[in-house]
């Protein structure tokens, strides 16, 4: 009967907001059908719901490993976590499902889109977190925000989506541990540009700012003190803010620090 009910809103939201694919943009059925639904979600339309599958299993050219198992990732993160949990690869510029389906993140604030990306990377994330020996629900969420120019742009920052959907997957919270400060778009900068733009582009929230008020501590010190973190970001590049957010947590004496994102880009010969 629940099932029954949820299955009613969701035909009542769809007709009212006619759901498209998230890659190919084709107007997909009010009525959610077997084939272009995955955990409940209807994101894709049945054949980029196939190609989504099928990118999940795409190998690393130069490791041969699946992107959560690639280690041609920045040595850096390898002193914190056994691997970096992700679902794909990314290849900028091109017209695959999830170039596409990443760009859509960006654009549309849709929150079944990010909760069925967070349905795929929780299983590589609980899988790193088992191997650290840390229960996701020890955790605490956070996201790399945005420039602020962007979120204005969209309304939103997917980021947060990300974080606050795998946070609910993971019965944990999430929380806004950083701030955007400025920098330059990292993607027009060279590897040494990256590194020193990231730190000129977040910050630690020190004055908690946007967390609920029930949380008695008065600086973000108190707060990460001795707390496991996650830090979740949608696209993994040279990951020069992901690890601009470690430090800064870090410094904040956070215990454990776990990155994972969505896609990542190969990035052998680049570390
Ligand atoms: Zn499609
Ligand atoms: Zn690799």
């Amino acid at each position: 009967m629940r099932y029954r009910a949820k299955k009613f809103f969701a035909v009542v939201k769809n007709l009212i907001f006619v759901p498209t694919c998230a890659s190919c943009g084709e107007r997909l059925s009010p009525i959610p059908e077997k084939g272009n639904m995955t955990y409940d979600k209807v994101c894709f339309c049945k054949s980029c719901a196939e190609k989504w599958e099928m990118a999940k299993t795409e190998m690393c050219p130069a490791c041969f490993n699946v992107s959560g198992k690639c280690t041609c990732t920045p040595d850096f993160f390898f002193k914190y976590q056994p691997e970096i949990p992700s679902i794909c690869f990314y290849h900028p510029d091109s017209q695959d499902v999830q170039s596409k389906a990443i760009i859509s993140m960006k654009r549309r604030c849709d929150t079944e889109l990010f909760e069925f990306m967070a349905i795929d990377l929780y299983p590589r994330l609980n899988s790193t977190l088992v191997k650290m020996g840390i229960s996701g629900e020890d955790c605490i969420f956070t996201w790399v925000p945005r420039k602020a120019s962007s979120i204005n742009e969209s309304g939103f920052d997917q980021g947060k989506q990300l974080s606050d959907s795998l946070a609910k997957l993971f019965k944990a919270k999430s929380y806004p541990i950083f701030l955007r400060i400025g920098g330059k778009e990292q993607k027009k900068l060279d590897k040494t540009g990256r590194r020193a733009n990231a730190k000129r582009s977040i910050k630690l929230n020190s004055s908690l700012s946007g967390f609920p008020l029930w949380i008695k501590e008065k600086n973000i010190e108190e707060f990460l003190g001795g707390k496991n973190v996650v830090i979740i970001d949608d696209v993994l590049t040279s990951g020069s803010t992901l690890r601009q957010a470690v430090e800064l947590a870090k410094s904040a004496k956070a215990k454990n620090t776990v990155v994972a994102c969505i896609a990542k880009t190969y990035l052998k010969g680049d570390k």
